[in-house]
């Protein structure tokens, strides 16, 4: 029997794998399938405070897992199969086998939505992101393509115009699915061009780690042709990981949990941080923060609902 378990190794699991285990409360994270969450994806954080120079995304994780392990906290390999919270206390199933426990931090996070290229995911992290806000500093003067038509897009592709010299938005179809004003600001910014009815077939190039160009298909016409740019974002959606949960925690139609107050789910000592909760801000700092948010949450509950033993 755990006092806590948390769900998700990414920086929302993990910063409150360090409270909790500071309270003493010996939480025990289970990695997940994705383990280290999208911060192992990137390459270079540069706006996460404390670190001046910069800090590569899979060392600051590494970072915050030993400085967890030093207050006790626990990790299993493996994904959560199964969960029942209906009654206390709550029982996973990781790989099989059942573990109790009285207080739940789900931090499982939300995969980005990938095109399912081979070359894409070769050059993850290497000129193909998830990120503008993360990645768009570093192509600086450059030309760069986004992918998607949806507010994730227009709002990528504007914060991209900061750094690039042209964004080209590319979408599969001719109808958007982004906001009006958010796809108005786009259109009249004249740095960003459109591409419509228009797939991304691949990406140049895994052979030399970098990306120099995109192989495209008009839909309609049938007609490819190649551009060069130096990096592509991928912005065509993000999926909660909350299969699981589905009939036990609120979620929206997106399947994104619902704290209310945060980081309270609807089932009492049940907690949720990070992207799994978050579709707006997504940022490695908002999902420590709610990290800790739930932390001591779990903590204050174990103390009046739930005291070890009872
Ligand atoms: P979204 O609204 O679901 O849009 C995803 C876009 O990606 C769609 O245009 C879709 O094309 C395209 N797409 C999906 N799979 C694709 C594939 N395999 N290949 C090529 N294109 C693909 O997702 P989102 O833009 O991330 O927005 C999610 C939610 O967050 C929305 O409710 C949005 O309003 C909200 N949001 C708001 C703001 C803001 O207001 N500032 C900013 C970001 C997000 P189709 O249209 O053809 O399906």
């Amino acid at each position: 029997m755990r006092d806590v378990v948390i769900i998700g190794s990414g920086c929302a699991g993990l910063t409150a794998a360090i409270y909790t285990g500071r309270a003493n409360l010996n939480p025990l994270v289970i990695e997940g399938r994705e383990a280290g969450g999208q911060l192992s994806l990137t390459t270079l954080v540069e706006n996460f405070p404390g670190f001046p120079e910069g800090v590569q995304g899979p060392e600051l994780i590494q970072r915050m897992k030993d400085q967890a392990a030093r207050f006790g906290t626990g990790y299993k390999a493996g994904d959560v199969t199964a969960a029942d919270l209906s009654k206390s206390p709550f029982t996973l199933t990781v790989d099989g086998e059942p573990i109790q426990t009285r207080t739940l931090i789900v931090a499982s996070g939300a995969s980005a939505r990938w095109l399912g290229l081979d070359s894409e995911k070769a050059l993850v992290g290497k000129g193909v992101s998830s990120c503008a806000t993360c990645d768009g500093f570093f192509f600086r003067d450059k030309k760069v393509m986004v992918v998607g038509g949806g507010d994730s897009a227009m709002e990528e592709s504007i914060f991209l115009t900061r750094f690039a010299s042209h964004v080209n938005v590319v979408h599969r179809r001719e109808q958007f699915r982004a906001s009006k004003i958010m796809l108005d600001r786009a259109r009249s910014n004249d740095k960003i061009g459109f591409t419509l009815n228009t797939v991304v077939e691949d990406i140049a190039d895994p052979a030399q780690n970098e990306v120099t160009g995109v192989k495209l298909k008009n839909v309609k016409t049938q007609k490819t042709m190649e551009e060069d740019v130096s990096a592509v974002f991928v912005a065509i959606g993000h999926i909660p990981n909350t299969g699981i949960f589905r009939g036990q925690l609120d979620m929206d139609s997106d399947g994104y949990l619902i704290t209310r107050p945060a980081p309270q789910t609807n089932v009492p000592g049940v907690f949720a941080c990070g992207d799994v909760q978050d579709r707006i801000f997504r940022q490695a700092i908002t999902a420590s923060g709610t990290g800790c948010m739930a932390a001591m949450a779990a903590e204050r509950f174990l103390e009046t609902e739930a005291p070890p033993g009872k």
